[in-house]
């Protein structure tokens, strides 16, 4: 134990720095230190191959900001991010109408969602999104359910007006793969079954690079990548062409925008919370050289 003694002389050593740096106040209209912008970058980085930017290039473009909306519960709709198309917010459909006519859309709303109204048909967007776009759709089936395989909760949103996710009822209801619940219908079946109970609201992320046609042919295919309720289900999955009923799919040249369409399959599905984000690839000078792949 260190002795009385010592520890004052301990204390007053410390003391000492302190009264020593008491000076008095300066005056308030003293010339203030210049503070220095604190730079958030790098110019003495590498180049990042192919591209005008160093690594960390405090220049390069900052993203937009966007606000995310609110995520979804069992009983409440969310809301959509501050920079998307609100296709359906729980008031009207406003922004749909009848694919078969171009009349005003039919389908029912009520308590915030809508019902499809079975045998009135296919409800398409009023506008064209695309080519590439991220998109949210929430749907429940029917409950108590009725009809199985394709007969159960099956309705579908298709891309562009006609590549079709497939919408059903896959929870404890056996179909063929290529037809479950966010299946490319009839090409490629979900990587997993992420459905949940008849009732229960259920959530599609759909993110879609649209299809490139040029002089009349395909150049590049839609890929699209779906999460169902969170999971991923089709990861980066590159699309046969079109999603028809016992046929292989071809592609048909269409515009680089197309609607957005649900389908009436004799089945009074529920939506809600429906938007959609114009989506923007990266450019050849962002990639730049891109990666070095074998090298
Ligand atoms: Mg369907």
């Amino acid at each position: 134990m260190k002795s009385p003694l010592l520890a004052s002389i301990a204390v007053f050593a410390l003391a000492v720095p302190l009264f020593a740096a008491d000076e008095p106040p300066k005056p308030s209209d003293a010339p203030k230190p210049v503070e220095k912008p604190h730079p958030i970058g790098y110019e003495d980085t590498p180049i990042i191959p192919g591209t005008k930017w160093h690594v960390h290039d405090g220049e390069r473009p900052q993203p937009t900001v966007v606000t995310p909306g609110e995520p979804s519960t069992q009983e409440k709709a969310g809301s959509a991010p501050s920079d998307a198309t609100v296709l359906f917010d729980g008031k009207d459909l406003e922004k749909w109408k009848m694919d078969k006519d171009g009349s005003d859309a039919v389908w029912k709303v009520e308590d915030g969602h809508i019902e499809v109204v079975p045998k009135t048909g296919y409800m398409v967007t009023r506008d064209e999104f695309g080519p590439d776009f991220q998109l949210h759709v929430e749907f429940a089936t029917p409950n108590p359910p009725s009809g199985d395989s394709q007969g159960r909760g099956n309705s579908g949103v298709f891309l562009f007006g006609r590549y079709e996710i497939q919408v059903l009822d896959s929870f404890e209801n056996p179909t063929y793969a290529d037809g479950g619940a966010t299946a490319i219908y009839g090409y490629m079946p979900p990587q997993v079954n992420a459905s949940l109970q008849p009732g229960k609201w259920q959530t599609y992320d759909i993110i879609c690079e649209g299809p490139r046609f040029e002089d009349g042919k395909l150049v590049k295919p839609l890929v699209v990548t779906v999460l169902h309720n969170g999971v991923v289900t089709q990861n980066h999955t590159a699309l046969i062409g079109e999603t028809p009923h016992k046929q292989v799919g071809t592609y048909h040249p269409h515009p680089e925008k197309g609607p957005i369409k649900l389908q009436d399959h004799g089945n009074p599905m529920r939506f809600r919370n429906i938007w959609i984000r114009e989506l923007h690839m990266p450019t050849p000078e962002d990639i730049g050289d891109g990666p070095a792949i074998g090298k």
